[in-house]
């Protein structure tokens, strides 16, 4: 059986693309936590859509289970095998599916395969001109594709919303080995389903993505960046009101909470750049704009209550050093949890603004009742709140209570990392009955053998 597989898929993409040997496999098997993984037949690296085709109606045919999987950055578990199914699997790499082509500055759009990352994707954006709407700290390893399945946010979405609105045009290889979907790009168009829409958030369960036609937004030479330490998560929020009402160029508002400020400080082994007594809570505030950002913020934050200490810079390693204490707290927590020797446990959630403190306290307390260190930041503008637990023993008893709680506060149990493995099993907590029904019945009509990513997102009826 495991023969006739590889025998086929190298039949397709040729024998250097299909990687059998253990030592080849490991890195696409393991996910960036370390906390999922499993063992597939082989790792198979396409290089076109007609190949994605084939490899797909192959494995229908002989009924191999199909992880597809981008940069491996994923936090939910579903871009690597199951560590348990009876089924024989492949993880299916899009990476070397990375050119980027047709750029079109009036209609400010351009065309990039699945396995382009974001930073070759915004790369190819500033060489023009012109900049990407979404950006996070991943950007080096996370692919288009894999931002697409996803619905990836990011901190920019309060000024361009997630990865589903910046799709405006989509190929992709459904569970069956059709090809669907247009790379047109045009931004008004009435034909009935809207590929960008069903797939965009469908972590790989309904179609591999092979390429997007993706929306492009203006490059501002004006930057700003503030790292903020107010009163508590309240001043935060009225902080944001005051920001949203009078800064215009306001490109990402984020939240940092002690422990992770002092976490990342500890990680890169510098002073934390703001006063740090009494602080209840760290702000990032970033600003864009074709005009000097710095007298609109100045009077927000003089405007806000609660501001206690603030480290600004415009450009250059001053900003990045700012940057850092964002784009570096991952790394930091995923260092620590090396160290201690377990996987941290990672819930991605978010809540209406006016819940966010209740949701800290609740959070806390779970940690508390665990041993476990809470280590909490996010993205502020959209109440989303990455809670990370280390050292935590009882994963589930914490994911239960906390995703609870999240859903009775009227908040989601995913913000931005999907739902995966990880939290498939309380997908009810938030979607009824009826609403899985139609989500299983959709899938199956998509992938009629079940045959993409078994497991991730919708849980077995
Ligand atoms: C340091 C760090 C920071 C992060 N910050 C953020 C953040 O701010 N915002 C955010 O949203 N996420 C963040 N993430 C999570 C992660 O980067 C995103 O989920 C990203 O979109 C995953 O892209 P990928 O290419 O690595 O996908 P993978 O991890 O390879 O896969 C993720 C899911 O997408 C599916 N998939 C992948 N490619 C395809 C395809 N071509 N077609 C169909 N399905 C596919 C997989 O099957 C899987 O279910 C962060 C991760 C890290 C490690």
């Amino acid at each position: 059986m495991r023969d006739r597989i590889v025998a086929g898929l190298t039949s397709i993409v040729g024998a250097t693309d299909v990687l059998v040997d253990s030592d080849l496999r490991r890195t696409y098997e393991t996910d960036w936590t370390g906390r999922f993984s499993g063992t597939c037949t082989a790792v198979v690296r396409t290089s076109s859509t007609r190949e994605v085709a084939e490899v797909v109606r192959f494995c229908n045919s002989e009924s191999v289970d199909i992880i597809a999987q981008g940069g491996n950055t994923g936090l939910v578990g579903g871009g690597v095998p199951r560590s348990s199914s009876d089924r024989p699997s492949i993880v299916l790499s899009l990476c070397r599916m990375n050119s980027i082509r047709d750029l079109d500055t009036a209609a400010a759009q351009v065309t990039a395969e699945a396995g382009t990352t974001l930073s070759e994707w915004r790369d190819h954006a500033r060489a023009s001109g012109l900049d990407t709407p979404v950006d996070f700290a991943a950007r080096d390893s996370a692919t288009i594709g894999g931002a697409i399945a996803t619905n990836a946010g990011g901190s920019r979405v309060l000024r361009y919303g997630t990865m589903r609105q910046q799709v405006l045009g989509i190929e992709a290889v459904l569970g069956n080995g059709e090809v669907v979907g247009s790379l047109s790009g045009l931004p008004k168009e009435t034909v009935g389903l809207n590929w960008p829409s069903v797939l965009a958030g469908s972590e790989g369960t309904a179609a591999i993505v092979t390429s997007a036609r993706l929306r492009l937004v203006p490059r501002y030479d004006q930057t700003i960046t503030a790292l903020v330490s107010v009163a508590n998560i309240g001043a935060a929020v009225e902080l944001l009101g005051q920001l949203r009402k009078s800064v215009s160029s306001l490109d990402a508002v984020e939240v940092i909470e002690p422990a992770a400020m002092d976490l990342v400080a500890e990680h890169l082994d510098v002073e934390q750049p703001v006063r740090a007594s009494q602080v209840g809570t760290y702000m990032l505030i970033d600003c864009a704009g074709h005009n000097d950002p710095s007298s609109e913020l100045a009077d927000a934050m003089a405007a806000a209550n609660g501001v206690i200490d603030a480290a600004i810079a415009t450009e250059g390693p001053p900003r990045e050093r700012l940057l850092a204490f964002r784009d570096r707290i991952t790394e930091a927590i995923a260092t620590r949890a090396q160290r201690i020797g377990l996987p941290p446990l990672k819930l991605d959630v978010a809540v209406p603004l006016n819940a966010l403190g209740q949701l800290l306290e609740i959070a806390q307390q779970a940690a508390d009742d665990d041993g476990a260190l809470l280590v909490p930041f996010g993205h502020l503008a959209e109440g989303n709140i990455h809670l990370n637990y280390l050292g935590a023993t009882n994963l589930d008893q914490v994911t239960e209570t906390v995703l609870t709680k999240v859903a009775e506060m009227g908040g989601t149990i995913s913000a931005e990392h999907g739902i995966g493995i990880a939290k498939s099993r309380w997908l009810h907590l938030i979607r009824s009955p009826g609403d899985l029904a139609a989500q299983r019945a959709v899938r199956r009509v998509l992938d009629p053998n079940g045959i993409l990513n078994p497991g991730v997102l919708t849980p077995d009826a």
